[in-house]
């Protein structure tokens, strides 16, 4: 089965991914991940990819489906694959719906992840991430017990660079111009499916997969 989650950054995509990709067994394919390690290791695309991910902008679709086609080749991805963060643009949804037809294959669910602005800027102000094991903490709903350190490892936390107010901002507006409309791209394709974003993220994954009608749990 191959998925695409969408939805603002900061509704809780990469959770639901993580959980809904062991459920299925399928791999959890996060754009925004790939470029953060190749930001991490320095390689040539991370150089490129930098400026754009610290302004909150997108990264040219050329460079992405350049980044998606070598990814959705991988063996791992050939029994399906949950895309999370891509596409983002009408061009990549094009892009991945080509990419898939050369093996006659298609994207067949879309989720989207129905949250409020308020609940976004929240979530996404207040995160703070371990940098030993890479659990999630917000200061507002989970803080940690002890001033930016990590409950479970001990490791100091640290704040995603594009978490920072301004950048929150920018990345809200580039959501709005830039991917909704790919909603109605796929909701023209009977392939769209809301859902709500702002429960526990078990609750969430129940229904998800009552729509998917995998498992009633
Ligand atoms: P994310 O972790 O999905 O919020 O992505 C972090 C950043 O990576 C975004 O703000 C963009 O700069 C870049 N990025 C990730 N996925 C894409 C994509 N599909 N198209 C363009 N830029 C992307």
């Amino acid at each position: 089965m191959n998925l695409v989650l969408l939805g603002p950054p900061g509704s809780g995509k990469g959770t639901l991914a993580k959980l809904l990709s062991s459920e299925l067994k399928i791999p959890h394919i996060s754009t925004g991940d790939i470029l953060r390690e190749e930001t991490k290791l320095g390689t040539c695309l991370g150089k490129k990819v930098k400026p754009f991910m610290e302004k909150g902008e997108l990264v040219p679709d050329q460079i992405i489906l350049e980044v998606m086609k070598e990814r959705i080749r991988k063996p791992d991805g050939q029994k399906g694959f949950l895309l999370d963060g891509f596409p983002r643009t009408i061009p990549q949804a094009l892009g991945i719906d080509e990419m898939l037809k050369e093996s006659t294959k298609s994207i067949d669910w879309v989720l989207k992840l129905d949250v409020s602005e308020d609940r976004v800027l929240k979530r996404l102000g207040g995160r703070w991430i371990c940098s030993g094991c890479g659990a999630f903490f917000n200061l507002y709903t989970k803080p940690p017990q002890k001033e930016l350190t990590c409950d479970f490892c001990g490791s100091k936390l640290y704040q995603r660079p594009d978490d920072a107010p301004e950048v929150i901002l920018n990345r809200l507006k580039v959501y709005k111009e830039e991917t909704l409309p790919i909603e109605e791209y796929y909701s023209k394709q009977g392939k769209l499916r809301k859902v709500n974003g702002e429960l526990d993220p078990d609750s969430i994954l129940k229904n998800v997969l009552n729509i998917l009608q995998l498992k009633n749990k």
